[in-house]
C-alpha cells in the first residue's frame, strides 16, 4: 500500500477542498440513495484522512490511523458505486479534477486489495478475450452477418481511408449493434471508403481505467495503434463516447479521430445522406463521456435538427448539467438494483418533456434507459442517434 497512484497535482488538488458539498447536490447516486458516503465530498475528505495515515512519520504528526481491512472494505464499497459521471467536476468551485482522482482511487483500492469481486471477472475476460465481456474477439464483427445487405468484404477491409472503431458493447450486445448496423449502412450511402478492425480490434482500455486495472491498458494501447496504423487510414471514428475518450486523452495523437455525431453532421451538411421527413418529438440525452468530458453539445443536436419534420425539445437538465443514465463507472456491474434506480430518475424526467423518443450518442446509454422502458412497460423510444438518422435516410 502506498500514495503513489496520485499525482502530486491529485495531492494538492485534494487540500483544496472547501467541503461546500456542491459535488453532493449533483450527485445521481446520492440522490437516489440518499446514502451521503456516496458524496464527492465524503469521499474525498475520507480519502484525505487514509493517505495520511498511510504516510511514514504523518500519522504520528496527525494523529490519523491506518484504516482496518473492513474500513477499507466498506469505503471500497462506496467508491465502486459511482458512474463516473463527471457532475461532480462540473459544479467543483475549486476546480478539483474529481474524476480522475476516482480513477486513481479505484487503482489504489485494486492495489490495497480492498475491491468488489466482479473487477476479477473483468481482469480474466480482458486478458483471456481481449474484450470485457469475455467473448470471443474472433466475433467482433459477426454483427455484420445479421444486416440485410453486407457487402462480401464485410466492412472488413486490407485499406481504408477511415477506421471505424466499434468497442466492446455495440460489438456484441444485441440491443446495441443495430448503432453499428445502422452506422454501417449511412457510411455506405455517403460513400465513406471505411473498414472495421474485426478481431484485430481489442478492447479501448476505457472498462480497465473504471476498474482500476490501469497497468494493463499499455498492450491495449499499443495493439490497437498497430492494427489502425495498418489499413493506412486518415481519420477513426467512434459511435461509442467512451472509447472516443480513451483515445482522445490516452492514446497519441497521430491520427485523425472524431465521434460519429461530428461525421455524421459533416455528412449531412454536405447533403451526401438524403433525408425524408420524420414527424417526431425527440429530446436528446448528453451522454456523460461525449457532454461533459469530450464537450460535443452541440453536433448531435445539429444532426438531429437537420432532419425535417422533427420537433426538438430540451431536457431540463441538458448539456454540462446533464445527469447520468446509470449505465457509466462499471455500477451496472458492481450494484445493478443503484443503476436502475438512476434510470428510472433519468427516464422520468425525460418523459416530463412530452418526447415521443429520447436520442442519445452512446450505446451503453441506449442499453440502460431500454432495459428501464422495456421492465417498466414506459412508453418511450430510445434511439441512438445513428439509428435516427438511419430511419430518415431516404432508402
Ligand atoms: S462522478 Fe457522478 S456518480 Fe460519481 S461521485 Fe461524481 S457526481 Fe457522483
Ligand atoms: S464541490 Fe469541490 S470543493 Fe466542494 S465539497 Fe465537493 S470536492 Fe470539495
Amino acid at each position: 500500500m502506498s500514495n503513489q497512484d496520485y499525482s502530486v497535482k491529485q495531492l494538492i488538488e485534494m487540500e483544496a477542498c472547501t467541503l461546500c458539498r456542491l459535488c453532493a447536490d449533483v450527485c445521481p447516486a446520492v440522490s437516489v440513495s440518499k446514502d451521503a458516503k456516496l458524496s464527492g465530498t465524503w469521499r474525498l475528505n475520507s480519502l484525505r484522512q487514509i493517505l495520511k495515515g498511510r504516510a511514514g512519520f504523518l500519522p504520528a504528526l496527525f494523529g490519523a490511523k491506518t484504516p482496518s481491512g473492513d474500513e477499507l472494505g466498506d469505503f471500497s464499497g462506496t467508491v465502486f458505486r459511482c458512474t463516473l459521471c463527471g457532475n461532480c467536476q462540473e459544479v467543483c468551485p475549486v476546480g478539483i479534477n474529481l474524476k480522475d482522482i476516482w480513477v486513481s482511487l479505484r487503482q489504489d483500492l485494486v492495489h490495497s486489495k480492498a475491491y468488489p469481486g466482479k473487477i476479477e471477472m473483468i481482469r480474466e475476460n480482458l486478458e483471456q478475450s481481449r474484450n470485457v465481456f469475455g467473448e470471443d474477439n474472433e466475433e467482433r464483427a459477426d454483427w455484420v452477418e445479421d444486416m440485410r445487405d453486407a457487402p462480401d468484404h464485410g466492412y472488413l477491409k486490407d485499406k481504408a481511408d477511415v477506421v471505424y472503431f466499434t468497442g466492446c458493447v455495440a460489438a456484441y450486445f444485441p440491443l446495441a449493434q443495430k448503432i453499428p448496423m445502422a452506422l454501417a449502412e449511412i457510411l455506405e450511402t455517403g460513400e465513406v471508403n471505411f473498414t472495421l478492425l474485426g478481431e484485430e480490434e481489442w478492447c479501448c482500455g476505457f472498462p480497465m481505467l473504471g476498474a482500476g486495472l490501469k497497468e494493463m491498458f499499455q498492450a491495449f494501447m499499443e495493439h490497437n495503434l498497430a492494427a489502425v496504423r495498418g489499413k493506412g487510414a486518415k481519420e477513426l471514428i467512434f459511435a461509442c463516447p467512451s472509447c472516443y475518450q480513451m483515445w482522445r486523452e490516452y492514446y497519441p495523437p497521430e491520427i485523425k479521430i472524431s465521434h460519429a455525431t461530428e461525421f455524421l453532421l459533416h455528412l449531412l451538411r454536405e447533403n451526401r445522406i438524403p433525408l425524408r421527413e420524420l414527424p417526431m418529438t425527440v429530446t436528446y440525452h448528453d451522454p456523460c463521456d461525449l457532454g461533459r468530458g469530450a464537450r460535443v453539445f452541440d453536433p448531435p443536436r445539429d444532426a438531429i435538427r437537420s432532419i425535417p419534420g422533427i420537433k426538438f425539445v430540451e431536457l431540463p437538465r441538458n448539456r454540462e448539467q446533464c445527469q447520468c443514465c446509470g449505465g457509466g463507472g462499471n455500477l451496472e456491474m458492481i450494484d445493478a438494483k443503484l443503476s436502475a434506480q438512476i434510470a428510472k430518475r433519468k427516464i422520468e424526467e425525460i418523459m416530463s418533456t412530452g418526447a415521443d423518443a429520447v436520442i442519445t450518442s452512446c450505446q451503453q446509454c441506449v442499453r440502460t434507459m431500454t432495459t428501464y422502458v422495456r421492465r417498466n412497460k414506459v412508453p418511450l423510444e430510445v434511439l441512438d442517434i445513428t439509428q435516427l438518422i438511419h430511419r430518415a435516410m431516404k432508402k
